[in-house]
């Protein structure tokens, strides 16, 4: 490709709502061009791309025996209320109606269509397993569509959908995405994390983020300094707590000795008041965290939650343990003080003094629960659902049919679940994430197949999703510097661009045209810049693009030498006009890529 060719529009400065540099420099280098909210066109550099990772998917998925497929990305919306998300996906699901009342949604994902397709496809266990993939356009009408590829309203994934006759074939098949989703990055050239991730209700292990390390990253995780451990921190858990955090300790460290009792404490409403007037570790404290637990039809009911003085509710925990008791909880929100009021008896609950006496009792909800970390806990101070009063001298193992469960979110620090080393925080970028569905949707569309006796079962399932269109800013955001693109491994727009410093003399042109030529011949992915422009333009445009390598042809052919600069570190190479130039540049390359 000639540079004087190539559809490619660079620009000096970044949109103004470009906050990240992913999203200026995909923006000023051409590659992709807003047309509305979250929507994007691909321009040629920026297609270039996608197909790189598209390629690099479907070899490696072939590569398993699953199958690439295309699927309808306008669903009937009937396929929707058969598994029951039509109502619950929420907002983001963005619904149309045609001329004749027939109603659709643009797919955000798809698992309804590949149960659909599986249905009728597959009738016995000698068909199983099969694993259905397809690499295509998704819509999600996203709250804040932002930061450009990273999250938009339209975009490219690969999604799979596999199913099993049982759930150790399901599990081998994980087991199976996993490696492949590491290869994929390891290819694409990546630093990435495997973590742990939000199963939902289902709750096990059932579910792995891919997340490429950056730190714009939208989430946090948790990561031991010691294992391999690394978790999501809406999921991470973390070794039983038994002391304060020492980087914390205020007061004594040991439990407080009192007598039980119920003590007067006029607005002593936080945590921190509440320390301060005790004078005890704030790891001795029980705190309450009320909060409303909504519906899809918009109802909602108060949940209640004890974590210790110190900790943080993490609302995924929270959310996950009330609906694996009752699954149809959307989301959390914050409970207004008038709506716990109205929640006791008498309206005797109140913000700040609120504690595990009687709460059963006082508010009939059969949610309530107490962090892992309370279990036998011993000297507690907590409200006594009364105001202005306290009690201190609690040991929770007197209480009986206390529900415990894994409330609080880890902090930094905390010792790892697994080996007991500390973990600490970093940021992630989500670019795939897969996950054992079982039978959610089989058994709510009734897909079955026949097992070896003849009865009939539900198809056990697993999904497996790829964020293609989010790779790419995400392999700037860990990668890219300060004077624009730096690509991956195999992600990358040209290998080498070999710049004419000066187009009006001859001898470097026709140079430059001939090393371009032989480049070719052996196949090297390689742009000629030939464009009558100035050279630091032409420099600044290999920097802002990220081609891998650039070859200047300049003065220094009269004296028989040319430089070759490697984008990724700026890394500069001496190479001489003899008869071995071509071998010579084709070994940098092929040694520095
Ligand atoms: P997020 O938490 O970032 O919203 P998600 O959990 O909704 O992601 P999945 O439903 O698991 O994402 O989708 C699979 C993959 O699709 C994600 O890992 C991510 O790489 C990509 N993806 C999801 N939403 C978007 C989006 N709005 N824009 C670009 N890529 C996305
Ligand atoms: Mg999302």
């Amino acid at each position: 490709m000639r540079f004087s060719q190539l559809f490619v529009n660079t620009l000096k400065e970044a949109p103004k709502d470009a906050l990240l540099k992913s999203h200026q420099y995909l923006v000023r280098g051409g590659f992709i061009q807003q047309v509305g909210s979250g929507i994007y066109n691909f321009l040629p550099l920026g297609k270039k791309l996608l197909d790189k990772v598209r390629f690099i998917i479907k070899e490696e998925m072939d590569i398993t025996n699953a199958q690439e497929i295309l699927m309808g990305f306008v669903t009937p919306a009937d396929l929707w209320r058969e598994s029951g998300r039509y109502e619950k996906y929420g907002r983001e699901l963005l619904r149309l109606v045609d001329r004749k009342e027939n109603e659709f949604v643009l797919g955000p994902t798809h698992e309804e269509v590949v149960t659909f397709i599986a249905k009728n496809g597959v009738k016995s266990y000698k068909q199983l397993p099969v694993h259905l993939y397809q690499i295509h356009t998704k819509f999600r009408d996203e709250v804040r569509p932002r930061f450009g590829l990273m999250r938009g309203r339209e975009f490219i994934m690969k999604d799979g959908y596999s199913f099993h006759s049982s759930f150790e074939d399901l599990d081998r098949e994980f087991d199976v995405m996993e490696q492949t989703y590491k290869k994929i990055l390891e290819r694409i050239g990546v630093d990435f994390k495997i973590v742990e991730a939000d199963s939902g209700a289902i709750g096990g292990s059932g579910s792995k983020e891919f997340m490429v390390l950056a730190p714009c990253g939208e989430d946090t995780i948790v990561v031991c300094k010691n294992c391999e451990y690394g978790a999501n921190i809406e999921i991470s858990s973390r070794a039983l707590r038994l002391s304060p955090r020492p980087s914390e300790l205020k007061y004594d460290e040991n439990p407080p000795k009192a007598e039980f009792g119920r003590f007067y404490t006029p607005n002593v409403k936080s945590i921190e008041s509440l320390s301060e007037f005790f004078k005890v570790d704030r790891f001795y404290l029980l705190k309450a965290v009320v909060k409303k637990a909504l519906r899809a039809d918009g109802s909602f009911e108060l949940v209640y939650g004890f974590v210790r003085g110190d900790d943080e509710i993490e609302e995924t925990k929270l959310l996950n343990t009330i609906n694996r008791v009752d699954s149809s909880f959307i989301s959390l929100e914050d409970a207004e003080s008038s709506e716990i009021a109205q929640a006791g008896k008498n309206g005797v609950l109140e913000v700040g003094f609120i504690g595990p006496y009687g709460l059963g009792y006082i508010t009939q909800s059969s949610h309530i629960y107490f962090d892992e970390s309370l279990r036998e806990a011993k000297g507690l101070i907590c409200g006594a659902n009364e105001k202005d009063y306290h009690f201190v001298g609690v040991d929770l193992d007197t209480f009986e049919n206390l529900n415990f469960a894994d409330l609080a979110q880890t902090q930094e620090g905390d010792l790892c679940p697994k080996c007991n080393g500390e973990l600490y925080y970093t940021k992630g970028i989500e670019v795939g994430h897969i996950f054992k569905l079982g039978t959610k949707y089989s058994h709510a569309m009734n897909a079955q197949f026949l097992d070896k006796d003849g009865k009939a079962q539900d198809l056990i399932m697993g999904c497996y999703g790829f964020g293609v269109s989010r790779i790419l800013p995400a392999i700037l955001e860990q990668k890219s510097d300060e004077l624009g693109c730096v690509w991956g491994k195999e992600v990358k727009v040209f290998d080498l661009a070999i710049i004419i410093s000066n187009v009006k003399d001859i001898a470097q042109s026709e140079f430059a045209t001939k090393i371009y030529e032989e480049c070719k011949a052996r196949g090297i992915d390689v742009l000629l810049d030939d464009r009558d422009e100035r050279f630091g333009v032409k420099m600044k445009d290999f920097e802002l693009l990220g081609f891998s390598f650039a070859l200047i042809v300049g003065k220094g052919l009269n004296e028989g030498r040319l430089e070759l600069i490697k984008r990724e570190g700026l890394k500069k190479f001496e190479l001489q006009c003899d008869e071995n130039i071509l071998e010579n540049l084709l070994g940098i390359l092929g040694r520095n890529s």
